[in-house]
């Protein structure tokens, strides 16, 4: 069969009742999403394993590669069971403590016992994504007593944020570990963590995760302001990023989120790390088919700021019009896309990090395409590592994966401009071999004869090498 190369920016969507059969998946893999995002803070281990089986089933049905992202909670602070909604009028002093459930009506439960270390006079605490606020007039005991600011109603286990605080919360909780645990055993190929403050918050999740024998890479979401403060080296320590503008906005403040997510976004791209975009981004389509236009406009703008995915939330797991959102963004893409403003920079600095090789072969190669007119990449990788150097310089044309492991291929589904094929060839790059790349370039990539590819790989060794050469080829000759 052959694949389309259709967009080029991955569409994250998130997995929630809206989608949760299989026929739902299908529409949505179809549509264009690259990557489902099981969020840990809803549902049961069990809602995520169900889920999980289904995604792999579909996937395999329709030979497509998807990513599974599993989120982790973090270390979010909650309100407890409340008797009953609480109304926060203006003015009011309340009274917050670290417990459970409510004991008394004067009392808001919180779930943190560290509330109390965590804040001091003029602290914020935020509720509910910012809908309510209040400020702290004293700490005592173990009672936190502050006067609302901004009123609202509040109900049970919704979020409570204090902003800039440096919570003593673990990065990683308990519950956190037990989904580490459980994306290892389910062969995940992503983990995200929430709340990432500092690189060493990474790593500790890099340790639980090598500590079980895994080495699944991390994205570090970005939400607190000290992330932002630190930025440079938790880029470095983690392996992709994800710009998380829901607490973000509230962390900071609304006004602080597109300059914040230009700054991430081109930090990422100087450290050759993908990036995603994520939140709000179609938000009205959870009730509406048809988004505003604010909103087309800001996954364009995320796009062009240079975004390797862009992401889903509510407008996948709870709305009305999940199919429909995934599609409207694969539109916004493909035009944007097309557009004379999605032009990148092209002034590549040489990083230390990486093998030498690996970025001259690389880099030649995104120079070479445009003397030949080349209509696609095609990189025969291992593990990825030159493929998603090769996906960070955002090529003119499609990046086609050879990959021999089909791990490769389900995880650099999230990567820019990428569209895996798993196949065994790892042998020397001559006769035979070209022919059948001939074949597949026809048949399945839906390339022509006498167009020409630029292709990297390794020899002797096509694919589990070294990345050790680019050559230039004619399709048919
Ligand atoms: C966010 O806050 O923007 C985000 C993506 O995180 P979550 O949906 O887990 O709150």
């Amino acid at each position: 069969m052959k694949k389309s190369f259709i967009k080029r920016t991955k569409i994250v969507a998130t997995i929630g009742p809206a989608v949760d059969t299989k026929e739902s998946i299908k529409e949505l893999l179809k549509a264009g999403a690259n990557v489902f995002r099981l969020n840990t803070s809803h549902g049961t281990m069990e809602d995520h394993r169900e889920k999980f089986n289904l995604i792999r089933e579909v996937s395999q049905e329709l030979d497509v590669y998807c990513a599974i992202m599993v989120d982790l909670q973090g270390p979010k602070i909650r309100v407890g069971n409340l008797i009953k909604e609480i109304e926060l009028k203006n003015g009011e002093q309340v009274v917050f403590s670290h417990m459970q459930n409510q004991e008394d009506e004067n009392i808001i439960p919180v779930d943190y016992q560290g509330i109390t270390d965590d804040v001091k006079k003029d602290s914020k605490i935020l509720l509910d994504d910012g809908k309510i606020a209040a400020t702290v007039d004293k700490v005592e005991g173990d009672k936190v007593y502050a006067t609302i600011t901004n009123g609202g109603i509040l109900k049970s286990r919704k979020g409570l944020n204090i902003p800039g605080s440096t919570a003593s919360l673990d990065a990683v909780t308990e519950k956190d570990v037990e989904y580490i645990k459980f994306a290892i055993e389910m062969k995940a190929d992503y983990i995200a963590l929430s709340f990432v403050r500092q690189k060493e918050d990474v790593l500790l999740a890099k340790k639980y995760i090598n500590n079980f024998n895994s080495n699944i890479p991390v994205i570090a979401k970005l939400e607190k302001p000290q992330a932002i403060e630190n930025l440079t080296e938790i880029i470095s320590a983690a392996d992709c990023i994800m710009v998380a503008r829901g607490d973000l906005g509230i962390e900071l403040s609304p006004v602080e989120v597109p300059i914040c997510q230009k700054l991430i976004i081109s930090e990422c791209n100087k450290q050759k790390k993908p990036v995603i975009v994520a939140t709000q981004m179609l938000e009205s389509m959870i009730n509406e088919p048809i988004p505003t236009r604010a909103e087309v406009s800001d996954v364009a703008n995320a796009i062009i700021d240079g975004a390797d995915a862009v992401m889903l939330s509510g407008e996948t797991s709870v709305g009305k019009f999940a199919i429909k959102a995934v599609q409207t963004m694969s539109q916004i893409a493909q035009y944007t896309e097309n557009s004379v403003f999605y032009e990148f920079d092209k002034d590549f600095q040489v990083s230390e990090d990486m093998a030498l090789t690996r970025q001259a072969i690389v880099f030649g190669a995104d120079k070479m395409l445009k003397y030949v007119n080349a209509k696609a990449v095609l990189s025969f990788s291992h593990f990825g590592y030159s493929t998603r150097l090769m996906s960070k310089l955002k090529p003119s044309v499609p990046i086609i994966l050879v990959s021999d492991l089909e791990e490769t291929c389900r995880k650099m589904s999230l990567n820019w401009g990428v569209y895996p094929f798993h196949k065994k060839w790892d042998s020397v790059l001559t006769g035979d071999i070209l022919l059948k790349i001939d074949e597949f370039l026809i048949n399945e990539a839906g390339l022509n004869k006498g167009d020409y590819v630029v292709i990297t790989g390794s020899a002797p060794n096509l694919i589990t090498g070294r990345t050790n050469f680019v050559r230039v080829h004619k399709i048919g000759t």
